[in-house]
């Protein structure tokens, strides 16, 4: 099963992710996380945290790159749900062309759909577990008292505002590549975690 989400900042990818791998046993790739843990690990070049923290997209070869390395690993071999990734035309040309020097293909594109209103408060709300990678919200989802909480540094109003403005004019595209290719589902993403779950699921199995 290869999967890929696709959908503003906010909308509930890494959630969702994390929930339908758990059930699938398939590994959550998101390029969004793999960014973060080398800036953590201060091996990402310094242009790039600066670009990651101002809210824009760092290069496609890049994230190419990463996704390249991530998904030859064996625990990728039976499939994969891809989170954040890819968010350009030129993203998905080139995951196309990986797939098929393997003799694989994806089988489902899910675009989570929520209003930008939802989008900002779900977004600025959010609080990490540093420790366990666990996302939280301050309002849907409060933390335990012992969690190690982060708020990420693109997570502030503005920075949320201007992420929204580059998924509109980044992905834009993205939508009709995978709609003309006959893969995109639309799942409407508001909603309890759990009913969004259940909508994702469903359009999951029905392209297995
Ligand atoms: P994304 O990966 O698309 O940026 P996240 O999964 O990190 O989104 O979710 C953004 C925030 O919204 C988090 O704080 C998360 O707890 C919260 N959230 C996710 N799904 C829902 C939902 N269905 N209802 C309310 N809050 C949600
Ligand atoms: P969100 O979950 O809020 O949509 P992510 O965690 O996926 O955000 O991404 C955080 C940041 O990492 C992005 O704003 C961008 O700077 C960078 N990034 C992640 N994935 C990509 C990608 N596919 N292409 C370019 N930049 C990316």
């Amino acid at each position: 099963m290869r999967v890929v989400f696709v959908g503003p900042p906010g909308a509930g990818k890494g959630t969702q992710a994390k929930l339908i791998c758990e059930e699938w046993g398939i590994p959550q790739i998101s390029t969004g996380d793999m960014l973060r843990e080398a800036k953590a690990k201060g091996t990402l070049p310094q242009d790039l945290v600066e670009k990651m923290s101002k809210g824009g997209l760092v290069p496609d070869d890049v994230v190419i790159g990463l996704i390249r390395a991530r998904t030859e690993l064996d625990d990728a071999k039976p499939g994969f749900l891809l989170d954040g990734f890819p968010r350009t035309v030129p993203q998905a040309e080139a995951l196309n062309e990986l797939l098929a020097s393997r003799g694989q293909q994806l089988n489902v594109v899910v675009a989570l759909e929520v209003p930008q209103d939802l989008l900002m408060e779900r977004a600025v709300l959010r609080r990490t577990d540093k420790r366990t990678g666990q996302i939280y919200h301050l309002k849907y989802k409060p933390p335990p008292p012992d969690a190690d909480l982060e708020h990420r540094a693109d997570d502030r109003e503005e920075t949320v505002r201007h992420r929204i403005d580059v998924y509109e004019k980044m992905t834009a595209d993205l939508l009709p590549f995978y709609g003309n290719a006959g893969l995109l589902k639309r799942v409407d993403g508001v909603g309890d975690v759990k009913e969004v779950t259940r909508r994702v699921l469903a359009v999951v199995k029905a392209a297995k």
